[in-house]
C-alpha cells in the first residue's frame, strides 16, 4: 500500500524542497501523536493557533452542537447566523468601545485584504505603509506588505503605493504623512524572529497616525487571544489601534479570521459599490461556534493569568551559554542561536525526542517557542531539558 507520506509528496502541493514530513494521527491538549505511537510535546501550537491546546473539550462540544444545526447556509453578511452574531458580540465586549463592527473572514490574509480596502475607502487615500521584515500573509495584497525583496520580486507586480518603514524606529515615522491611508504593523513582529517594539515606539506611531489622519492597523494574527499574556498585545502599549486584524488563535483550532473596526469605518463597504468585501465561507458557523467556545475558555479558565509565570519558567529553564538571546513577550518566544544548521539540527533532535519546535520565515537562526497557553509546568521543564540537550549536542 502506498503510504500517506508518499501520497503527500506525490499528490499534494509542496511549498518547499524540504517539508518536515512528520505524520500526525491525533492531537490532544499539549501533544501531537504520530501513527507509530510517536508523541510530541507541541511548542509550535500549529503556528500560534492552538492557544487553548488541541481539541479542547469545550470547543469540541460547541462544534458538535453546531453540526446538529447547520453548516454553510449562505455567503457572508446576508442571513442572521447565531454563531457569527454571538461571537462578534462577545469579541466586541472584550475590546475598547471604539471598536463597533466585526467582519469575519476565512483567514488572516483575508483579514489583511479587507482592512486595506476599508482604510483606502474611509480615508480616500492610497498609500499604505508597512514595516520592513513584516509578514502579513501570502495573498498578493498581503504579500505586497512583506518587508523583504525576495517575495516582492518573485511575484511582481504586487500592489502599488506601498512604502516601508523600519520597525521600532521612531525617526522613520516621519514617512507617515497626510497622503497615508494606513500604517499596518504587527503588534510584535513574529516571522522576523519575535521583535518586541518599545512602548514608546507604539505610542509614537499612534500619535503620528492621529496627527496626519492615517489609520493605524494592528496585525494581531499571531499575538492575539492571550499569546502574550493579555487578550490582545496592543494592551501592553497603552494604545488602541483603529483596525484590528485577527486569525490563527481566534477559532480554537478551526479556520477563521476577522477584521474589527469602528462602525463608521466598516460601513464604507456597504455602498458605492455595495458588497465591497464579500466571502463565501468567511465566518463559517462551525468556526464561529468554536471561536466563541475558545474565547470563553481563555476568559473562564483564566489562562491569561498564568502566561507570565509560564514564560518565566521557560526563561529560567533555557539558560544556556549557546542561547544568545531569548526574545519575546508571554508565550511568544524565540531562542536566538548562531546559524540555520544549529536551528535545523536542534529542531530535528527535539522532534526525534518528543518535542516539536520550529523556526521563522525571516529569521532562520532562531528557534520558535509558542506552546499552548495551557501547557503545564512539568511539560515546560521537560521541554527545556530536551531543547538544552539538543543544543549541547549541536551548537
Ligand atoms: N499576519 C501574521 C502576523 C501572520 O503570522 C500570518 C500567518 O502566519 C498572517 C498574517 C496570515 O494569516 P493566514 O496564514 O491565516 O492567511
Amino acid at each position: 500500500m502506498i503510504s500517506n507520506r508518499e501520497l503527500f509528496l506525490k499528490n499534494t502541493a509542496q511549498t518547499s524542497e524540504s517539508p518536515r514530513l512528520i505524520e500526525i494521527e491525533k492531537a490532544e491538549g499539549s501533544y501531537l501523536y504520530g501513527p507509530q505511537g510517536q508523541k510530541y510535546l507541541d511548542l509550535v501550537s500549529g503556528f500560534n493557533v492552538s492557544n487553548i491546546g488541541h481539541r479542547h473539550p469545550k470547543v469540541i462540544q460547541a462544534i458538535q452542537h453546531q453540526l446538529e444545526k447547520y453548516l454553510h447556509v449562505t455567503v457572508y453578511g446576508e442571513f442572521v447566523q447565531a454563531p457569527q452574531v454571538q461571537f462578534a458580540t462577545k469579541l466586541l465586549a472584550n475590546l475598547p468601545p471604539s471598536f463597533g463592527s466585526v467582519y469575519l473572514t476565512n483567514s488572516g490574509a483575508e483579514a489583511v485584504e479587507g482592512s486595506m480596502k476599508i482604510a483606502k475607502r474611509f480615508t480616500g487615500r492610497r498609500q499604505i505603509i508597512a514595516a520592513k521584515n513584516a509578514y502579513h500573509g501570502s495573498t498578493q495584497g498581503a504579500l505586497s506588505l512583506i518587508g523583504g525583496t525576495q517575495y516582492q520580486e518573485a511575484y511582481a507586480p504586487l500592489l502599488p503605493e506601498i512604502d516601508f518603514i523600519e520597525f521600532n524606529n521612531i525617526t522613520d515615522l516621519s514617512n507617515i504623512t497626510d497622503k497615508t491611508a494606513a500604517v499596518i504593523v504587527e503588534a510584535i513582529q513574529g516571522e522576523a524572529g519575535v521583535r518586541v517594539p518599545s512602548k514608546e515606539y507604539m505610542q509614537a506611531i499612534r500619535a503620528k497616525c492621529t496627527e496626519v489622519g492615517a489609520l493605524l492597523i494592528f496585525d494581531e494574527i499571531q499575538t492575539g487571544f492571550g499569546r502574550t499574556g493579555k487578550l490582545f498585545a496592543f494592551e501592553h502599549f497603552g494604545i488602541v489601534p483603529d483596525i484590528l486584524m485577527l486569525a490563527k488563535g481566534i477559532g480554537g483550532g478551526m479556520p477563521l479570521g476577522a477584521f474589527v473596526a469602528p462602525k463608521e469605518i466598516m460601513d464604507v463597504i456597504k455602498a458605492n459599490p455595495m458588497l465591497g468585501h464579500i466571502t463565501t465561507f468567511g465566518g463559517h458557523p462551525v468556526s464561529c461556534a468554536a471561536a466563541l467556545a475558545s474565547l470563553h475558555v481563555i476568559l473562564n479558565e483564566k489562562l491569561l493569568e498564568t502566561v507570565e509565570q509560564k514564560a518565566l519558567l521557560f526563561r529560567q529553564g533555557l539558560i544556556h551559554p549557546k542561547i544568545k538571546e531569548i526574545r519575546g513577550l508571554g508565550l511568544m518566544m524565540c531562542l536566538q542561536l548562531e546559524n540555520f544548521d544549529q536551528v535545523y539540527n536542534v529542531s530535528k533532535y527535539c522532534a526525534d525526542n518528543g518535542v516539536m519546535i520550529d523556526w521563522y520565515l525571516h529569521c532562520e537562526t532562531a528557534l520558535r517557542v509558542a506552546p499552548p497557553l495551557t501547557i503545564s509546568e512539568e511539560e515546560i521543564i521537560e521541554a527545556c531539558d530536551i531543547i538544552k540537550q539538543g543544543i549541547d549536542k549541536f551548537c
